[in-house]
């Protein structure tokens, strides 16, 4: 289970609604629990020169930015959202391809430019497949 605000959720609705129709990506910053407790997002520029509507990819530049931002926070980088224009809010094959077991991933649904579902995926390391977990979403 993963737990944020509204607020958060808001501002991954907003990213996606700003790179539509090509797809948003960001870093989930937080604590490690049960649930993940995600205390902050940051955006992250899509380095895709290709097929930015499907896909996404993170410099490792960016990827050791976040990683830094989190641990002066003393937070844990606990994964990455990012929006799937004109898609349903479900881990693609290529999600899957490029994702690791340790970390949480959000997808955010935006239909002809309206943010929609947000949903939760886990990759198990037994099976290799995406397994989706609940959202708490809290007030404030
Ligand atoms: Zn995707």
């Amino acid at each position: 289970m993963i737990s944020l605000s509204k607020d958060l959720m808001e501002r991954i609705r907003s990213h996606g609604r700003e790179t539509y129709p090509e797809e948003c990506v960001g870093a989930l910053l937080g604590r490690k629990g049960e649930p993940a407790h995600v205390v902050s997002v940051e955006r992250i520029d899509n380095i895709r020169t290709a097929e930015r509507a499907r896909r996404y990819e993170i410099s490792p530049q960016d990827y050791l930015r976040v990683e830094g931002l989190a641990a002066e926070k003393s937070l844990a980088l606990l994964g990455f959202y990012h929006s799937h224009p004109d898609h349903p809010a479900a881990p693609s094959a290529y999600d899957r391809e490029h994702a690791f077991p340790f970390f949480h991933y959000l997808v955010c649904a935006v239909a002809g430019g309206r943010p929609g579902d947000v949903t939760a995926w886990t990759l198990s390391e037994d099976t290799g497949e995406f397994e989706r977990e609940p959202i708490l979403e809290e007030e404030a």
